[in-house]
Protein backbone atom coordinates (compact mmCIF):
# COMPACT_ATOMS: atom_id res chain seq x y z
CA UNK A 1 0.00 0.00 0.00
CA UNK A 2 1.15 3.54 -0.79
CA UNK A 3 3.07 3.78 -4.19
CA UNK A 4 5.63 7.14 -4.41
CA UNK A 5 4.10 8.89 -7.41
CA UNK A 6 6.78 11.50 -9.17
CA UNK A 7 6.87 13.00 -12.16
CA UNK A 8 8.05 10.69 -14.90
CA UNK A 9 7.05 7.02 -13.37
CA UNK A 10 4.98 4.91 -15.23
CA UNK A 11 1.96 3.58 -13.84
CA UNK A 12 -0.30 0.55 -14.62
CA UNK A 13 -3.56 0.77 -14.24
CA UNK A 14 -6.38 -1.79 -13.53
CA UNK A 15 -8.42 -0.75 -16.27
CA UNK A 16 -6.65 -0.35 -19.54
CA UNK A 17 -6.95 2.59 -21.66
CA UNK A 18 -9.54 1.58 -25.29
CA UNK A 19 -6.19 1.87 -27.04
CA UNK A 20 -5.10 -1.06 -25.14
CA UNK A 21 -2.27 -0.33 -22.72
CA UNK A 22 -2.57 -0.36 -19.24
CA UNK A 23 0.26 2.07 -18.71
CA UNK A 24 0.37 5.56 -17.98
CA UNK A 25 3.32 8.23 -17.48
CA UNK A 26 2.59 10.57 -14.77
CA UNK A 27 3.08 14.30 -16.18
CA UNK A 28 1.73 15.95 -12.48
CA UNK A 29 1.19 14.92 -9.45
CA UNK A 30 -1.08 16.74 -6.59
CA UNK A 31 -4.40 16.47 -5.26
CA UNK A 32 -5.45 15.77 -9.40
CA UNK A 33 -2.61 13.40 -11.47
CA UNK A 34 -1.80 14.04 -15.17
CA UNK A 35 -1.46 11.16 -16.90
CA UNK A 36 -0.78 10.30 -20.39
CA UNK A 37 -1.57 7.03 -22.03
CA UNK A 38 1.91 5.26 -23.17
CA UNK A 39 -0.10 3.99 -25.91
CA UNK A 40 -1.60 6.39 -27.36
CA UNK A 41 -0.69 9.72 -25.95
CA UNK A 42 -4.06 10.65 -24.50
CA UNK A 43 -3.99 12.73 -21.36
CA UNK A 44 -5.95 12.86 -18.70
CA UNK A 45 -6.61 14.49 -15.51
CA UNK A 46 -8.02 12.03 -12.30
CA UNK A 47 -7.72 12.47 -8.81
CA UNK A 48 -5.07 11.21 -7.02
CA UNK A 49 -7.40 8.88 -4.91
CA UNK A 50 -8.24 7.22 -7.99
CA UNK A 51 -5.42 6.40 -9.48
CA UNK A 52 -4.13 5.15 -5.88
CA UNK A 53 -7.38 2.95 -6.25
CA UNK A 54 -6.70 1.64 -9.57
CA UNK A 55 -2.87 1.13 -9.48
CA UNK A 56 -1.93 -2.27 -10.19
CA UNK A 57 1.87 -1.45 -10.72
CA UNK A 58 4.59 1.65 -10.78
CA UNK A 59 7.73 1.70 -12.92
CA UNK A 60 9.77 4.21 -11.36
CA UNK A 61 11.66 6.21 -13.74
CA UNK A 62 15.69 5.72 -13.78
CA UNK A 63 16.76 8.11 -16.28
CA UNK A 64 16.94 10.86 -13.77
CA UNK A 65 19.58 11.23 -11.15
ZN1 LIG B 1 -4.38 5.05 -25.05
Amino acid sequence: MGFEYEVGDIVKLKKPHPCGSPEWEILRVGADFRLKCVGCGHQVMLPRRQVEKSTKGLRKNTEKN
